[in-house]
């Protein structure tokens, strides 16, 4: 399962960051995880919460933000969810649609939490 390798390398990331605010603590990271990417979000969460459970991260929380396959149209700019390069545009009926995005994989935001601000909501 390659997404545990995935989640393996955010909580890297988090533990990097994490050293950027002392005194404080990552408590959501914001993943956003494109349709083509290859990972499948629920199996995502899984390793999540297999890995935070117990360990120095917890109570870290995971939120996926799911991007589905988009085109761009040449013509209008107009952007469409479409499942091959050249789709036609639904405003102008332009073909010809470039690939705009689906295939991402990286993080999104964090959400820090310090001691200064603690209580606050
Ligand atoms: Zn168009």
């Amino acid at each position: 399962m390659h997404e545990m390798g995935i989640v393996n390398s955010v909580l890297d990331a988090v533990r990097a960051e994490a050293g950027r605010f002392p005194g404080g603590h990552i408590c959501k990271v914001g993943l956003r995880v494109g349709e083509l990417a290859g990972v499948a979000p629920e199996a995502m969460s899984f390793c999540f919460e297999a890995l935070v459970r117990g360990s120095e991260f917890e109570p870290l929380e995971l939120e996926i933000e799911y991007c589905p396959r988009r085109h761009r149209c040449a013509a209008c700019g107009k952007l469409f969810g479409a499942t091959a390069d050249g789709a036609e545009c639904p405003d102008c009926g332009a073909g010809g649609a470039r690939f705009a995005g689906g295939d991402e994989l990286e993080i999104a935001y964090w959400e820090v939490e310090d001691g200064a601000s603690a209580g606050r909501t």
